[in-house]
C-alpha cells in the first residue's frame, strides 16, 4: 500500500494498459460465470435437479451416478413434467415458472426461484432433458452441449422428467481439476440426497452409484425411518423428539444422545421450510441449546426443522441458498435455544431414574434428608474487615452445606477405606472427587464438582424464574481493576447482571466495585466473576441479554462449586445430595459432562465375564 501512496502522480512516461471497448458478455460466458456460483461439483447438480423434481410434485425420485457424478448424473422423477413448447425456456437462464410477480419474491415457497440452475449446468456439461406432462401423448427432449442448445425434439419416455448430465466440466479444465476422488464426490452427492430425504418425508428417494444401490427411502417412510436411514437405526432409536410452537414458528427436532456428538457439525441437519441450510447464526443457537447436554465444543446429532411464514425469511442471500436472513433473528435464535433446552432436560439422559442422587440407595439419603431441609444456605458470608480473605462461619449445629465446604476433615465415624479413599455415610469417596454407592440394580459413581455445579445452576435458575437471585451484599465491596472500555461494558449490562444477584458499580474510572454476589454461591471470588463476565461479553456481547445472563449463571454455578479434590464432610455431602435429589435434571453438569455414571449389575457381570 505504502508503495502506491508514494508513487508520483500523474505518472510520466508510464505505460497504460490498452483497454478494449466495453461489450456485453456472450450469453454462454454469462451462464458459465453463473455456473461458478451454483455448480461447484457433481453434488451441486444432484441438489439442483432433485430440488426441481420436488418442486414439480414428484413422489418418487431416482438418482443414478457414474464415477462420483463426474461421468454421469441422471435424475428421474414422476412429477408434473414440462410441456414440449416450454423445454427451451426451461434451460434458458433467468427463466422460471416459480416466480411471476416481483411481489412473489417476498415469500418464496419453492426450492428454486432463480431460474438459472438448468442453464448453468447446461453451460458446463452435456445436458439432456426428456419430459412429459402426464396428460401429454408423448415426451419431448432438449439438449445443451456446453451452452449450445438444440431441440426440442420428439422423444420416448414415461410421464415425468428425466435429466441426464454427462461429463461435467469436461471442456473447462480449470474447473475439472478441482474435482476430488470418485469416493469423495460420491460422498458429497449422497450427503445431498440424505439432506433432501430428511427435508421431504412423503417423497421416495433412491440413489445408485456405478450400478450399486446406495441410500434409499420409501415415499411413506416417516421422519423416524429417515433418521434411521441417515444416522443408523441404533442411533435413531435413541433420538429424543422435541416439538414446540413459538408464535408463527414451529420447531420439530430429533436429537441424538451425548455419545453421538461430534466435534464438527457434520451431523447437524437444519431445515428451514423444507430447505436444508447451513447458517452460522442457527448453528450458534444449536450449540447454545444443547450446551449442557453434549460435551463442550461438540455438536449433537440433530434433525431440526423450522417452519415459518415464508415472508419472514429471506432465502436469497446466497447463490446456493444455504444461508438465510430472518426478519426477527433474535426471536428465532431464542426459540431454538429454548426448544432444545426444554426438550432435552426431559430426555432420558438428563432426567433422573432409578438410583437418582439422594433417592433410595444405600442409607445415606434417607438419614440426611431432614437435617438439610430448608437450610439452603446455612453459612453466613462475612468478609474479613477491611480487605483480608473472606471467611466462613458456621452457625452452631447447622449442617455445613457443600457450597462452603472445603477441606474439612472427615469425622471419626468415617473410616478410611483405602489409600486416599474414605467412607462417608453410605458412600465411598475416591480421591476426594468421586462418590461411589450402591443403588437398586447396580452402582453409581458421582462427580462431586459436576453435581454441585448442576445443583447451583438449577437453584439459581429457579430463583431467576421467581424474579431475581437472592444476593448477599458484601460488607466491603470488592474492587477489581478493569480498563475504561471494560468498565463501560459492565455498566451497560449492570442491570441484567443484578437480576442474577451480581451487583456491580463503577468505582472511579478504571475500577468496578462488586457489591453483592448470589448468596448461595459462597465460594465465588469477585475478581474471577468479573473476569468471566468480561470474557463472555467479549464473546457474545451482541447475542442479547437473555443469552448473556444464562452464560453468566453457568459460569458462576461452576466457579461456586466444590472442586475435584476438595474433601467434603458428612453434612456437606448430605446437603449436596439432598439438593441434587430435588433437581429436574442431574445427569450432566453445565458443560455437558456427566454428573453420574450408572453401572448396572449386567455391566459388572460383563466386566467379570460372568455373562
Ligand atoms: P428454477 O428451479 O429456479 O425455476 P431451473 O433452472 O432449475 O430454475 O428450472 C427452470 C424451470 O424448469 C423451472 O422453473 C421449472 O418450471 C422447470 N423444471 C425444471 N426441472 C423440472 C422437473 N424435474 N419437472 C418439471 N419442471 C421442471
Ligand atoms: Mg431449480
Amino acid at each position: 500500500m505504502a508503495r502506491f501512496a508514494r508513487a508520483p502522480f500523474p505518472a510520466q512516461g508510464r505505460e497504460l494498459p490498452r483497454m478494449n471497448p466495453i461489450r456485453k458478455l456472450d450469453p454462454v460466458v454469462v451462464d458459465q460465470i453463473a455456473a461458478g456460483e451454483v455448480v461447484e461439483r457433481p453434488a451441486s447438480v444432484v441438489k439442483e435437479l432433485v430440488e426441481n423434481a420436488l418442486d414439480a410434485g414428484a413422489t418418487r425420485i431416482e438418482v443414478l451416478l457414474r464415477e462420483g457424478g463426474a461421468r454421469l448424473i441422471e435424475v428421474r422423477d414422476d412429477g408434473g413434467g414440462i410441456p414440449a413448447e416450454q423445454l427451451l425456456l426451461a434451460v434458458a437462464s433467468h427463466a422460471t415458472s416459480k416466480l411471476r410477480r416481483p411481489s412473489d419474491f417476498e415469500a418464496i415457497a419453492s426450492m428454486g426461484f432463480r431460474g438459472e440452475a438448468l442453464a448453468s449446468i447446461g453451460a458446463v456439461s452435456r445436458l439432456r432433458m426428456i419430459s412429459r406432462p402426464p396428460a401429454a401423448p408423448a415426451a419431448a427432449a432438449v439438449t445443451v452441449r456446453f451452452g449450445a442448445v438444440s431441440g426440442p425434439a420428439a422423444a420416448a419416455g414415461p410421464p415425468g422428467t428425466r435429466v441426464v448430465v454427462e461429463d461435467l466440466f469436461a471442456e473447462l479444465p480449470a474447473r475439472r481439476k478441482f474435482l476430488k476422488r470418485t469416493s469423495t464426490e460420491y460422498a458429497h452427492c449422497s450427503a445431498w440426497v440424505e439432506r433432501l430425504a430428511l427435508a421431504h418425508p412423503g417423497v421416495g428417494l433412491r440413489l445408485e452409484h456405478d450400478g450399486r444401490r446406495g441410500f434409499e427411502v420409501a415415499p411413506d417412510d416417516g421422519i423416524r425411518e429417515r433418521c434411521a436411514a441417515v444416522f443408523g437405526a441404533r442411533l435413531a432409536e435413541r433420538m429424543v423428539v422435541v416439538e414446540e410452537t413459538h408464535g408463527d414458528l414451529h420447531l420439530h427436532a430429533q436429537v441424538g444422545p451425548p455419545e453421538a456428538a461430534r466435534r464438527d457439525a457434520s451431523r447437524v441437519h437444519l431445515f428451514l421450510n423444507g430447505r436444508w441450510v447451513r447458517d452460522p447464526k442457527l448453528l450458534r443457537a444449536v450449540r447454545e441449546g444443547v450446551r449442557e447436554f453434549v460435551p463442550v465444543g461438540h455438536y449433537p446429532t440433530l434433525y431440526l426443522a423450522l417452519t415459518m411464514p415464508p415472508a419472514q425469511v429471506d432465502v436469497n442471500v446466497h447463490p446456493q441458498k444455504l444461508e438465510v436472513r430472518f426478519r426477527n433473528a433474535s426471536f428465532v435464535f431464542s426459540a431454538i435455544v429454548r426448544t432444545l433446552r426444554s426438550g432435552l432436560s426431559r430426555s432420558a439422559w438428563a432426567t433422573r431414574r432409578v438410583g437418582a442422587v439422594g433417592e433410595g440407595g444405600a442409607g445415606l439419603a434417607e438419614t440426611s434428608l431432614e437435617a438439610g431441609v430448608g437450610a439452603s444456605s446455612a453459612l453466613e458470608y462475612r468478609p474479613d474487615f477491611p480487605s483480608g480473605p473472606a471467611v466462613w462461619e458456621r452457625p452452631a449445629g447447622a449442617p455445613l452445606p457443600a457450597s462452603g465446604a472445603v477441606a474439612t476433615r472427615a469425622t471419626a465415624a468415617d473410616g478410611a477405606a483405602a489409600d486416599g479413599a474414605f467412607r462417608i455415610g453410605g458412600l465411598l469417596s475416591v480421591a476426594n472427587t468421586f462418590l461411589v454407592r450402591e443403588v437398586p440394580g447396580g452402582m453409581e459413581i458421582l462427580d462431586q464438582h459436576a453435581l454441585h455445579e448442576r445443583v447451583n445452576l438449577e437453584e439459581l435458575r429457579a430463583e431467576v424464574r421467581r424474579g431475581r437471585v437472592v444476593a448477599q451484599p458484601m460488607l466491603v465491596p470488592a474492587l477489581v481493576e478493569v480498563t475504561r472500555e471494560e468498565l463501560a461494558d459492565l455498566v451497560v449490562h449492570a442491570q441484567s447482571l443484578a437480576v442474577l444477584g451480581l451487583e456491580l458499580a463503577a468505582f472511579g474510572e478504571t475500577t468496578v466495585a462488586v457489591r453483592a454476589v448470589p448468596s448461595r454461591l459462597t465460594r465465588l471470588q469477585p475478581e474471577r466473576v468479573v473476569a468471566d463476565v468480561l470474557e463472555l461479553l467479549a464473546e457474545h456481547g451482541e447475542a442479547g441479554a437473555e443469552t448473556l445472563q444464562d452464560e453468566v449463571l453457568q459460569r458462576m454455578a461452576c466457579r461456586g462449586a466444590v472442586m475435584a479434590g476438595d474433601r467434603l464432610d458428612t453434612s456437606a455431602l448430605q446437603d449436596l445430595l439432598r439438593r441434587g435429589a430435588a433437581l429436574p435434571q442431574d445427569k450432566t453438569c453445565a458443560h455437558g459432562r456427566p454428573v453420574r455414571v450408572f453401572l448396572t449389575l449386567e455391566d459388572l457381570e460383563r466386566a467379570f465375564h460372568r455373562r
